[in-house]
């Protein structure tokens, strides 16, 4: 599955990958229990997306690293997206400087409404209380960030409220997350396939099976058969499927798998504690 060897110049660690509520226990110990978050390292340098309960154990294996700047994309401000936030190790790291960016509120900050969620009564501490400084960031999806010379570009997503797409380009390999989205009508969105056109990987939100889809039309999520249209329509290698529904364990999830990989080559259910790693194609 992974390519562990050398010449990687991008990879996607997931640490979370299930959506909506946080599912521990013992039918779902193959794909995991976490909320969203996604480790993508370019070349050394490290961007993560989303702060869901798996960012607790990213940052325990952090620990060890010498504080530096941190930059978490938030796809959008959803509980099973931020849950994390204040697990994650370094936010009690003396001179470390994590920057939160947010594009789903109207270029506004991320800072009102996560200071909303992380003060009492609801949080015992806020971001004052922290070692770490925190910093807000908003933007519009649609813009590309410069972070520190690295560029991600962006891409609003189709959520209540609204969620944002990230795709980071680097030495030649190209990756997406695109979480949390419903597809439209028509589809594949020419926007869409535009925005993550030939990438090797594309994570994507593929919370309900097809069949179920008609029960939550509206709830803005998509299943793995519209992942795959996507991918292929844009020429992208592999599909990522991603926010597994809480009501799938294991088995069935294991069945989805089998389901999307026949119709869509190289497509695979993410499971916690996975690595992908993207060799340079060009
Ligand atoms: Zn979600
Ligand atoms: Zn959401």
């Amino acid at each position: 599955m992974a390519n562990k060897g050398h010449g990687t110049v991008l990879s996607m660690t997931f640490w979370g990958v299930r959506g909506s509520a946080v599912m521990p226990g013992p039918t779902t110990l193959k794909y995991g229990g976490n909320t969203t978050c996604i480790e993508l390292m370019a070349g050394r340098r490290r961007v993560i997306v989303d702060a869901g309960s798996g960012i607790t154990n990213l940052g325990m294996a952090m620990r060890e690293e010498p504080p530096g700047p941190i930059d978490i994309l938030l796809t959008h401000l959803h509980h099973d997206h931020i849950e994390g936030l204040f697990f994650f190790a370094p936010m009690f790291t003396p001179g470390t400087e994590i920057t939160l960016h947010c594009g789903n509120l109207g270029g506004e900050s991320p800072e009102a409404g996560l200071r909303q969620c992380y003060s009492p009564p609801l949080f015992p501490l806020s971001f004052d209380d922290v070692p770490a400084r925190v910093r807000f960031r908003g933007f519009k999806a649609g813009e590309t960030l410069d972070l520190g010379g690295l560029a991600v570009r962006t891409h609003p997503l189709n959520h209540p409220g609204g969620a944002t797409g990230y795709r980071i380009d680097h030495g030649g390999a190209a990756a997406a997350v695109l979480t949390d989205n419903e597809h439209t009508e028509p589809w594949p969105d020419p926007a869409l396939v535009d925005f993550v056109a030939g990438a090797d990987l594309v994570a994507y939100d593929a919370m309900w099976e097809q069949g179920e889809y008609p029960k939550y039309r509206g709830w803005g999520h998509s299943t793995p058969q519209m992942g795959a249209a996507l991918v292929r329509a844009a020429g992208a290698k592999r599909l990522a499927c991603i926010h597994h529904a809480p009501h799938c364990d294991d088995e069935r999830l294991a069945r989805i798998e089998t389901e999307i990989a026949a119709i869509s080559p190289g497509a695979f259910l993410a499971r916690e504690g996975m690595r992908v790693a993207l060799p340079a194609t060009q």
